[in-house]
Parts: structure tokens; sequence; C-alpha cells
């Protein structure tokens, strides 16, 4: 193996196992960073044995695959909303070229952790878990299903989607307004 060659399975490695700990599924991992099954697995058994706390799972579930999950309620249109601006401030929602994910899947793997990481403190309740973040990038950025729409009121953008005709209300307002008002 050459330098640079090495300096990329390096950095694949680091990708995935930063994507391990934010509990991504084996498949993702495998096609953002081209990491072999068995290669995972092995990073897997590190972390593990590195996390004492152990609470570390991978979901082997079916990945989210409905752009409604993002707008069916309001708390979640929220948490997509933070996040769709988190990743707006990173440039991964616009892009000329198509589907990042697929023409450079490790540097779009690394950026979008770095996304997510500035995102989760930044939820407010419950925050989109890694798969469901991950799957709902992909789909804001396709624009078919969701949108990013700016609120007349406070101008901030958020999510909605393509389907439903009833005008949903600014999740960022609706928030401000549940907020105890100072006396
Ligand atoms: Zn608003």
């Amino acid at each position: 193996m050459d330098n640079q060659s090495a300096i990329v399975q390096q950095e694949r490695v680091a990708v995935a196992a930063q994507m391990i700990r934010y509990e991504a599924r084996t498949r993702t991992i495998r096609l953002a960073t081209r990491l072999t099954e068995d290669q995972i697995r092995r990073l897997y058994r590190q972390a593990r044995q590195a996390e004492t706390a152990a609470t570390t799972t991978r979901h082997r579930g079916r990945s989210p695959s409905q752009a409604l999950q993002y707008t069916r309620n309001a708390g979640m249109q929220l948490e997509a909303s933070i996040l769709a601006s988190v990743l707006t401030k990173h440039a991964m929602l616009r892009g000329r070229r198509e589907k990042p994910w697929l023409s450079n899947g490790l540097q779009y793997a690394r950026r979008f952790c770095i996304a997510y990481g500035e995102y989760l403190p930044l939820a407010q309740q419950q925050p989109l878990n890694f798969e469901q973040a991950w799957h709902f990038a992909r789909t804001l950025a396709a624009r078919s299903e969701l949108y990013l729409q700016r609120c007349v009121r406070c101008a901030s953008h958020f999510v909605r989607d393509t389907a439903t005709v009833l005008k949903s209300q600014c999740p960022f307002c609706r928030l401000r307004e549940q907020a105890p008002r100072p006396d």
C-alpha cells in the first residue's frame, strides 16, 4: 500500500468509527466508506471495547424511507428544520454536483458527521437519530419530497413536504408562542 492509499484508508476508518459512534447502520457505513463488512465489524468490536458503557447498538432495521415522517408532527418538523439549517451552513443541501454522496461518499460522510455533531446539542427535544438524519439530508437535497420554506413572520427556513396541501405553521414561531412569556 503506498502512502496515498494508506492515508485514504486511514480516513475511511476514521469516518467509519465516527459513524459507528453515531449508531449508523452497517450498510450506511459500508456504502459511504467502501470498507468491507468484516472491517466494519472489527471497528465495531473495537468501539464496543472502548466504550465501557456499551450503549452503542447498531440499528439493523429498515432505514426510514418515508419523507412524511419529518413533517408529520410539530416536534419532528422542528428537529428536521434545525438540522436543515446546520446542513445549509455546511453547504450540503444545494449542490451543482448531482448526488454528492454517490460521487464522493467518504467526503460526504465526513462532512455529514461534522454537521450531525453540531446539530445534536441544538436539538430541542428528541434529536433525529443518525439514520433518520442521514436519510433526511438526502431527501431534502433531492428536493422532490421535501423542501425548505421561508417563514414570512420570522424569516426562518423550515421543512415542508410536497405531499401535504394544508399549510403547516412555522415550527420556530410555534415554539416561540409556546415559550413562557416574560412578565
Ligand atoms: Zn416563523
